[in-house]
């Protein structure tokens, strides 16, 4: 059949099982069940192997995507998984968390009758499947190459460096502030979205390969880049995230009950707050709880407090539903637990009990008028539209920024003037010799996948560096 006509004639997806929205308001148990082996063969057989696949470019890493479908199809599962691990590393986490409507799927040319491949779930599908049967990827054991690299944030940016180095031979040591490594994957991304035995089983198999983590080091307080290169380190990267939150400085904002959602999902996830009594972190269970912000951080900062008991949860956003930058899924589950969202709306002001504590917050209507820089239309307040709503926890989801303790206490890294490292786009270098960096740190806030190939490339640089400085010294194996 030809192409155009079998893209008339494509069947609906797959639809991937779910928990449904009442039982899943009340756990943090994974939301999507996953497919099972017949359900994945099916979706992957719908997959038109397109002469020219426009998928593979819609993949920030260029997974081989009708190669590892077409296995799925054929019901070689092994080789599917193989053929992804050739380009990415943490399959079972970018099967459940890539923004795929914006990358792989919204280029698949099934896109156009709103019909893309699945491509998240199948990924998930095969890396789930891996695990499950123990399944390991076959890398030979490289021959040490005597060179040491300290790794600074233990991120989906730190992990994939560590993960391509040692591929090559090189030491690698993690250096981690918080007290469990994974960055944003553990501390920010709830158990309903990202179980976290899925990224423990990431950590353990780099450890396993060798990879040395410390936690509890706070690079630029505990010890200094400086401090690294005299113990001895061969190179740097760093890839400590951007995690620094961002407020809106309006009144009242410093009242009790209103808090980050790096605070918020950093008690919930990485001190397992709703695991009470279990662990006894404290975390404010709000009963009418306000979002501001329609990321996909607000969307899991509402969704954790809908299963923390919350009587109503309310997103509060500036702009429309078309500009909000949450990802559809999420948005879509969000609102299937109740979720219930305020656009067009700001908040002006924080209202206090006498107490100090938080109880409601004035709010302003908008309007959206000609796009700004970020291409989406810029919202204006309607004057005289004000109004009140009221609450008793309010979390903030605005966004984050770089956070200052590494980079201030480095001298020579170059920074941009919103305080992120200066580095090379393609290799990672930063203004400091034998110092790389990459990920939200570079970039500011962006995804798990980009953070992944920046992380890959400048292993490469890392590795061609140390090469380098191999053959100047004239000793030690050969790097290729
Ligand atoms: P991070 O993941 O932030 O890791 C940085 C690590 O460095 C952290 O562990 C931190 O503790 C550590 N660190 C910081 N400073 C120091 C220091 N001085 N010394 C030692 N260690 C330090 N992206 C998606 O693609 N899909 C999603 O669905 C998605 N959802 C998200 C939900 C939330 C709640 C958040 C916060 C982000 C989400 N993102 C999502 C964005 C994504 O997680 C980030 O873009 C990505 O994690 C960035 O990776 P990174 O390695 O650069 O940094
Ligand atoms: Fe074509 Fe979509 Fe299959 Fe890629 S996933 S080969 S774009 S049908």
């Amino acid at each position: 059949m030809a192409e155009k006509e079998a893209i008339k004639e494509a069947k609906a997806r797959v639809a991937m099982p779910e928990q449904e929205p009442e039982e899943r308001r009340r756990n943090f148990d994974e939301v999507p069940l996953g497919y099972s082996p017949e359900m994945a063969v099916e979706e992957a057989s719908r997959c038109l192997h397109c002469r020219s696949p426009s998928c593979v470019e819609g993949c920030p890493v260029e997974i081989d995507i009708p190669a590892f479908v077409r296995s799925i199809k054929e019901e070689k599962f092994e080789e599917a998984i193989e053929k992804i691990w050739e380009k990415n590393r943490l399959p079972a986490i970018c099967g459940r968390v890539c923004p795929q409507e914006s990358q792989c799927e919204g280029v698949c040319v099934l896109a156009k009758k709103g019909r893309p491949i699945a491509i998240g779930n199948l990924e998930r599908f095969a890396a789930d499947l891996a695990r499950e049967r123990g399944i390991e990827e076959a890398s030979p054991k490289p021959e040490p190459s005597g060179k040491r690299v300290a790794i600074v944030g233990s991120g989906p940016a730190g992990l994939t460096v560590a993960s391509d180095l040692l591929a090559e031979g090189h030491q690698v040591t993690i250096f981690e502030a918080l007290h469990k490594p994974g960055g944003v994957l553990v501390y920010g991304i709830p158990e309903f979205r990202l179980p976290k035995e899925i990224v423990a089983a990431e950590i353990e198999s780099l450890k396993g390969r060798g990879a040395e983590i410390r936690c509890n080091v706070v690079v630029g307080r505990t010890i200094t880049i400086d401090e690294l290169f005299e113990e001895g380190y061969d190179a740097i990267f760093v890839g400590v995230g951007a995690g620094l939150p961002r407020f809106m400085n309006l009144p009242g904002e410093n009242l009790v009950g209103i808090l980050s959602a790096n605070e918020y999902l950093t008690r919930a996830n990485l001190m397992k707050a709703y695991q009470f009594p279990e662990y006894d972190t404290p975390i404010p269970r709000g009963e009418k709880v306000v979002v501001i912000g329609a990321g996909n951080v607000a969307m899991d900062s509402a969704r954790t407090a809908v299963r923390l008991g919350a009587e109503r949860v309310r997103i509060v956003y500036r702009r429309s539903r078309e500009e909000m930058p949450a990802r559809s899924a999420e948005i879509h589950h969000a609102e299937e637990e109740g979720v219930e969202f305020l656009l067009l709306t700001s908040p002006t002001r924080f209202l206090g009990d006498e107490e100090g504590r938080v109880v409601g917050m004035e709010c302003i209507r908008m309007e959206l008028g000609e796009p700004d820089s970020s291409g989406r239309r810029r919202p204006a307040p309607i004057a005289g539209s004000e109004f009140e709503i009221e609450c008793d926890l309010v979390i903030v989801a605005i966004g984050t920024e770089a956070n200052p303790l590494l980079t201030r206490s480095t001298d020579g890294l170059e920074l941009n003037r919103r305080g992120y490292i200066v580095a090379d786009p393609e290799t990672g270098e930063t203004s400091i010799q034998g110092v790389w960096a990459g990920g939200d740190i570079v970039t500011g806030s962006a995804t798990v996948i980009e953070a992944m190939g920046a992380g890959r490339r400048a292993a490469r640089s890392i590795h061609q560096y140390l090469a380098r400085k191999a053959d100047k010294m004239g000793s030690g194996p050969a790097l290729g």
